[in-house]
């Protein structure tokens, strides 16, 4: 029983270990192909991820703007509300007070009424409504502008009326039935400012017999406004369809009363049922978004209209945090991923020049013997698949101990360089490789190459080295020479790349014997 728990748990163990294994080899695998691709391409690399980084930040920047749309629609949505609001509380009031000036029309009409005792032609002419808070007074007025009975029972015979723009116009027109007059100072009730809702009163026959009047106190517009909040910079405000101001919120005395008809967004107004447009205020100065209603059946118009400043504050605000946010991230993302290219490249640079180090030999500059044995191998197996022949050849410097002994080590060092370089001239196939093989003996691996082509090759090398005449006194020709083994074989044949170095080695050596300087090949 322990023995199988053992077991099993030995499994798992090897389990995890041969998973964490793979992990760290697919992990060590792509990293470097990653770090290969980027290293290869730091242009790429970093354009790539400043891409990222603005289509990040534009997506950013695209929400924010949204967030724009949706702080003017919220606004607007607002707006619409607080104006149908104030519309309907104007609209409703409005029509009850009509109801009364009716009301006091047909009272007035009835010739029965002014027979009636003071007390109740009061009652008769004048209903409840007459009281409501802000009335400022209703009065009755006769064909000359006197008044002829008024709510709270006072008759100043002195005042006339027949001059106010509500008594001529129910005086010219019979048929206007219901008008808002423009704001004026109260002649009964100390100079108090009022709008006048009017009803003409015509006699039997229907000539002008006088004008039913309701006085509305201009503080019944100013308090339905002070209750709207519409923030620091906004306002809200009550007109007449002519432009002039009844209230405004702030409350500006010298503005009530004036006509905003001037202002070039105020055609607007007048001219659509409702709407809303985005302006400076005409009043002052302040950017703001006006949306705006005409008072059913009235002529008066109300305007919610708060400041651009105020609707666009807390998006500013939330923009200012997330786009400075944005842009110092991806700043730092842009660095960042330039930073990491670069970096990269030196450590692609670098790897590939070790690469290359390992590969070469120092004092030549050739391939060493190490990419000499896989190359060999390789193009073995390249020849073996393909059916085509393969050529070695073995380069040695003849007498070159002697050389050393009477040169030194550093001119043979230079001579060594100086074969080399001839041998590499002579090779020029990108295919053919020259390798060191060790001391002062070279490789040359000839792909594709029969026996009479690498014979030219090993003579044109041997000829060439000669011909550099690196002088060598106790030489019998005077100069450094090379003796060449050469072994071609066709691998589909059979036999190893090692027993064809060997068969040019033994041929080195045959040439060596028949007096060096010389090329000599396995037939
Ligand atoms: P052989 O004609 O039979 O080839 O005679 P050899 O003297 O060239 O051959 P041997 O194998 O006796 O001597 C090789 C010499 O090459 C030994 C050493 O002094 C010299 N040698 C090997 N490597 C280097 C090197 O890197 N630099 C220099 N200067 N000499 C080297
Ligand atoms: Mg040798
Ligand atoms: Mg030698």
């Amino acid at each position: 029983m322990t023995t199988s728990l053992f077991t099993t748990g030995g499994r798992v163990t090897h389990r995890v270990l041969s998973l964490r294994r793979r992990w760290r080899k697919t992990r060590r695998k792509y990293g470097a192909a990653i770090t290969q691709m980027v290293g290869s391409h730091p242009i790429l690399a970093g354009m790539a991820g400043t891409a990222v980084a603005v289509a990040m930040a534009s997506l950013t920047f695209v929400t924010l703007y949204d967030g724009r749309a949706d702080a003017l629609r919220h606004a607007h949505e607002t707006s619409e509300n607080l104006v149908s609001l104030i519309s309907s509380d104007l609209a409703r009031n409005v029509e009850i007070y009509d109801l009364s000036l009716q009301s006091m029309v047909d009272s007035a009409q009835n010739p029965a009424t002014w027979r009636l005792p003071g007390d109740l032609r009061q009652s008769v002419l004048f209903d409840r409504a007459t009281t409501a808070a802000f009335l400022g007074g209703a009065y009755v007025l006769d064909v000359h502008g006197q008044v002829l009975a008024s709510q709270n029972g006072e008759l100043n015979p002195a005042v006339r009326l027949d001059d106010r723009d509500y008594f001529v116009v129910q005086q010219r027109n019979p048929s206007v039935g219901l008008f808002v007059s423009h704001p004026f100072r109260s002649r009964l009730r100390e100079g108090n400012v009022s709008i006048g809702l009017t009803r003409r009163i015509n006699t039997p026959a229907g000539d002008f017999a006088g004008v039913a009047l309701l006085a509305i106190r201009m503080e019944y517009f100013q308090r339905l406004l002070d209750r709207i909040n519409i923030g620091n910079e906004g306002s809200v405000f009550i007109a007449l369809d002519d432009g002039t101001l009844l209230a405004r919120k702030p409350f500006s005395p010298e503005a009530i009363g004036t006509s905003i008809a001037k202002s070039p967004t105020f055609m607007i107004m007048a001219s659509h049922a409702e709407g809303a447009y985005s302006a400076n205020s005409a009043v002052d100065g302040v950017p703001r978004i006006f949306t705006y209603a005409h008072v059913p059946s009235t002529p008066l118009i109300a305007v919610v209209a708060p400041a651009v400043s105020d609707v666009f504050a807390e998006w500013r605000r939330r923009s200012l945090v997330a786009g400075g946010l944005t842009l110092a991230l991806g700043t730092v993302f842009v660095v960042v991923a330039w930073l990491l290219a670069f970096t990269l490249q030196d450590k692609v640079a670098a790897q590939a020049e070790l690469v290359r180090l390992a590969a070469t030999d120092p004092l030549t500059g050739l391939s060493n013997r190490r990419i000499l044995d896989s190359r060999l191998d390789e193009e073995w197996l390249r020849a073996r698949r393909n059916g085509s022949p393969m050529s070695v050849l073995f380069v040695d410097v003849d007498y070159f101990k002697g050389f050393n002994d009477t040169y030194g080590h550093a001119a043979g060092d230079e001579v060594l360089a100086a074969v080399a370089e001839c041998i590499d001239s002579v090779v020029r196939r990108p295919v053919d490789l020259v390798a060191r093989y060790g001391g002062e003996e070279f490789a040359v691996v000839l792909p594709d190459t029969a026996a009479d082509g690498a014979a030219a090759v090993a003579e044109k090398i041997r000829r060439k080295v000669q011909g550099m005449s690196l002088f060598y006194g106790e030489s019998e020709h005077g100069s450094v020479t090379v003796s060449v083994g050469c072994a071609t074989c066709l691998p589909v044949q059979g036999g190893s790349a090692s027993e064809l170095m060997a068969a040019a080695d033994a041929q080195l050596y045959a040439a060596k014997s028949a007096g060096r300087n010389r090329v000599k090949s396995a037939v």
